[in-house]
């Protein structure tokens, strides 16, 4: 699948080659980028060796290109906001984990949350609608 992932600010384009580059900044202030996979569930994430990430850590995520905070506010402060563009140019909200290791995915299509990964009822309930 062509998708294209934007800023939900800038609008500028995170996705280069097959990643999603985004900013992130651990608890102690120490910056990094991540390299994220564009398929939806998978969580392989690419960075530097000497940026560590530790499990359950909440990291603020960034866009590297206005860097703005990507903070999904309306929705729960751990997650972060990115927009997918499909290959017919249909926007959808996806929503991910700030916390380091914890799997989940939300695509939301208006009232309609489709959940992904094995963490993805930690935010949203069984069908929920808002
Ligand atoms: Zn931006």
């Amino acid at each position: 699948m062509k998708n294209d992932y934007v800023c939900p600010f800038c609008k500028g384009h995170l996705k280069v080659k097959n990643s999603v580059i985004l900013s992130a900044r651990k608890p102690s202030g120490e910056r990094g980028l991540l390299l994220l996979s564009p398929e939806i569930g998978d969580y392989t994430v690419r960075k530097h060796r000497s940026f560590n990430l530790l499990d359950g850590e909440r990291t603020d995520l960034y866009c590297p290109i206005c860097h703005a905070n990507l903070m999904a506010q309306n929705y729960n402060d751990n997650l972060a906001r990115l927009i997918r563009i499909d290959e017919f140019g249909e926007e959808s909200d996806i929503l991910i984990s700030e916390i380091v290791g914890e799997r989940c995915t939300y695509v939301i299509h208006g009232k309609k949350v489709e959940k992904y990964g094995d963490d993805a009822t930690n935010y949203f309930g069984a069908g929920t609608e808002f």
